[in-house]
């Protein structure tokens, strides 16, 4: 067993692209935040950065 918490494990991820990017409107519309979508090497989920 592997109980190694990953980097990302507080980030909230997506099982797809569509699902990230979707939320990444949202944020957008509804703070203004531009985030970016990436697919993690991690956990293989996508996440959303703002940087
Ligand atoms: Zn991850």
């Amino acid at each position: 067993m592997n109980e190694e918490t990953l980097p990302c494990s507080e980030k909230l991820a997506f099982s797809t692209s569509k699902e990230a990017k979707a939320a990444a409107t949202v944020a957008y519309y509804q703070h203004g935040t531009k985030l970016k979508v990436y697919l993690c090497k991690h956990c293989g989920l996508w996440h959303l950065s703002s940087e």
